[in-house]
């Protein structure tokens, strides 16, 4: 028997990003650039366990577990005959519209939905969700159509009762009450593949909750009463579903005209995706809407303009290719100045492609200027943290940063670079930020050196801490407190407060002074390193012999290490020399998280940091995956110091190194 093709919500939350995806969506034939492994999603994501502590909220409930739609729907339909009732994950279909909805509490007449969501929620920010102007808050619009679609399907369903809608999410006023919540959830994979959450929770975890239920009708009834909405084209909800529905359906393809939202369509083909023969539905839609040739599907779009908000604005002029941008187009005269201004480093980008030049920008004077500000032992350091969504610890909020790993590189004023300090804690239910930032002081309080930093990650994450410690009863929190402020800056912009030892960061030297070709305009360490290390000369003579981590090069965990290996002219990205961190994920998945820039400061470490807290492991895999995150994050901060000893060779005019 041949299943139905449902519109679910998740179909429908993917057709209002693009209608368009509709058609490529479960065609195994195009190339998704989405993860596929649902276990690294969810070590990734941290939903999985919001919606377990959900339920412990409404206890007494039903589970629908099968995998079976049919089967799901029609149990749901057995349950609901019951008078009062609570049900998880309950399937309700109308027609082929299909909706599950987290917990669905039923009492006589009356039903409400309630949808879980690992998302941060602050009553004196969000409120209602509806600004001062009384629009709906953007960030929180898909979750409202996500709802919004439950409450239209379930309306349908159920016409003789009513339905209230809620949004439940992780508040972040509340501060958890017990110690160790977040280890009492452990994510388990069944032997379908299918990511189960085991929770252990006493009254006390939930006797005070840090979810809240926020009820949304307000916004929804306005969207369901039957008036066209600007954010659905001028179309109502009910005309929306049905264009979808008919669209899934019949499979039939609902164009669009490419636009911004292009930018981040997963129904992209990367090489590997082709030499696999699948399809490109970017490419067939581009084809499709604007004739574009196949040479023309080679050049670069618009949308890869670095930092550039009027992307729309090209679109609608008929602008589709960064060689038909003129610097008019991109308020600049065409001149460079020192340091760029962020339109001049647009034109760069564009006048490369128009000039087919494929040498690097390099302003030596400006860089020379800054580096004369500098004093060695210079210092290159790199974190990796993530924020949980369930506490750790008794008096924290959801989404308090956990500062699990640095490393730490010197390069000395003649030349020699040293691998000198590294920290990592991925220990089960411990909470490493204290003694993460006993570790940096003490790596970076022998010397006086300037302090870099690859992006406001690090100085964020330290404030972050700073504002921990001063709630501790740390016994050395004020001295702790003193160092972060010597090497960070608070405050905004225009009254920034800069600590005497204050970081540099190296991506806005990137910004001001270089622009590479090859990095298309991405400011991403993984993308400047393959390109600084195939342009530059130095750097080939310095990392093309097997002697990183030897005496003269040390390493704290790499040993006689070549890091230049090339395929024909070619060099092979260093990240992609590492060890594989999750060895049964596919090629596919890792390159997907691998593609998280700094400001999320790394999706590899992230997971593998979730998969270290939430699962069950044997010490012999543990000390595996924590020795390839030590080697992950080695690699960031000697990728800054290449990049910085790339540029030193530049302003020296020199080819070949003078030590090892
Ligand atoms: S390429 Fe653009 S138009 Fe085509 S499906 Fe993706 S987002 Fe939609």
């Amino acid at each position: 028997m041949t299943s139905l093709r449902y519109l679910t919500k998740s179909r429908f939350k993917l057709a209002l990003e693009c209608p368009t995806k509709l058609f490529y969506s479960g065609k195994s034939e195009y190339a998704n650039q989405s993860i596929d492994d649902a276990f690294l999603h969810a070590l990734a994501d941290g939903g999985y366990q919001v919606g377990e502590l959900a339920k412990h909220y409404f206890p007494g409930g039903e589970t629908i577990t099968t995998l079976d739609t049919e089967t799901a729907i029609s149990q749901t339909h057995e349950l609901l005959k019951r008078e009062n009732i609570i049900i998880y994950d309950a399937a309700i279909c109308f027609q082929q519209l299909l909706i599950r909805v987290d917990i669905l509490v039923k009492r006589p007449d009356h039903i409400q939905l309630i949808e879980v969501k690992a998302k941060s929620y602050q009553k004196s920010e969000d409120a209602d969700f509806l600004s001062t102007k009384g629009t709906v808050i953007p960030k929180w619009k898909p979750y409202l159509m996500d709802i919004a679609f439950q409450k239209f399907v379930a309306q349908k369903a159920f016409p003789r009762y009513s339905v209230s809608s809620y949004l439940m999410l992780t508040d972040k006023e509340t501060v958890c009450a017990t110690d160790g919540l977040n280890q009492k959830f452990k994510l388990v994979k069944d032997a379908t593949g299918r990511v189960r959450v085991i929770s252990n929770l006493s009254a006390e975890d939930i006797a005070t909750p840090i979810l809240t239920k926020v009820n949304v009708d307000h916004i929804l009834n306005d969207w369901l009463r039957g008036e066209p909405l600007e954010e659905l084209s001028f179309r109502t909800f009910a005309e929306t579903v049905d264009l979808f529905l008919q669209a899934y359906t019949n499979d039939q393809l609902i164009a669009t005209p490419p636009g911004k939202q292009c930018k981040d369509c997963q129904f992209t083909a990367t090489e590997a995706d082709k030499s696999e023969q699948l399809k490109c539905g970017f490419s067939e839609c581009w084809q499709r809407q604007l004739n574009f040739n196949n040479q023309q599907l080679l050049e670069p779009t618009v949308l890869s303009l670095w930092n550039c908000k009027t992307i729309d604005h090209f679109f609608k002029s008929g602008i589709f290719l960064l060689k038909n941008l003129s610097p008019q187009d991109l308020n600049t005269d065409g001149a460079l100045s020192s340091p760029l201004t962020q339109s001049e480093r647009r034109w760069l980008q564009v006048s490369k492609v128009k000039n087919k030049d494929t040498g690097a920008y390099f302003d030596a004077a400006g860089m020379r200027q800054e580096f004369a500000n500098y004093q060695y032992p210079l210092h290159f350091i790199d974190f990796e943290t993530c924020t949980s969504a369930i506490p750790y610890f008794k008096g924290m909020s959801p989404y308090e940063t956990i500062a699990f790993q640095f490393s730490h590189h010197v390069l000395h004023a003649d030349g020699r670079v040293v691998h000198q300090t590294q920290f990592i804690d991925t220990a089960p239910g411990s909470f490493p930020n204290f003694e993460f930032v006993r570790a940096l002081k003490k790596a970076l309080e022998q010397d006086c050196g300037t302090i870099f930093r690859f992006g406001i990650h690090e100085n964020t994450v330290l404030n972050h801490i700073a504002k921990q410690l001063t709630h501790s009863i740390e016994p050395d929190r004020d001295e702790l407190i003193t160092f972060i402020r010597t090497m960070t800056y608070q405050g905004e912009k225009k009254n920034r407060i800069y600590g005497p030892r204050c970081m540099v960061d190296l991506c806005e030297l990137v910004k001001l002074y270089y622009y590479h070709p090859a990095t298309q305009g991405s400011n991403s360490i993984k993308a400047l390193l393959p390109a600084m290390l195939n342009s530059s000369v130095y750097l080939q003579a310095l990392y093309g012999k097997p002697n990183y981590g030897s005496p003269t090069f040390p390493s704290l965990n790499f040993q006689d290490h070549c890091w230049l290996t090339k395929v024909g002219e070619q060099v092979i990205e260093p990240y992609k020399q590492l060890p594989k961190l999750f060895a049964d994920a596919s090629e596919h998945d890792i390159d997907l998280l691998s593609e998280e820039d700094e400001l999320n400061n790394g999706g590899l470490a992230l997971v593998a940091y979730g998969k270290l807290q939430l699962t069950e492991m044997s010490d012999y895999e543990r000390r595996e995956l924590e020795h390839a995150l030590l080697k992950y994050c080695e690699l960031d901060t000697l990728a800054m110091v290449m990049i910085y000893q790339g540029w030193l060779a530049m302003l020296n005019n020199q080819t070949m190194p003078n030590i090892q």
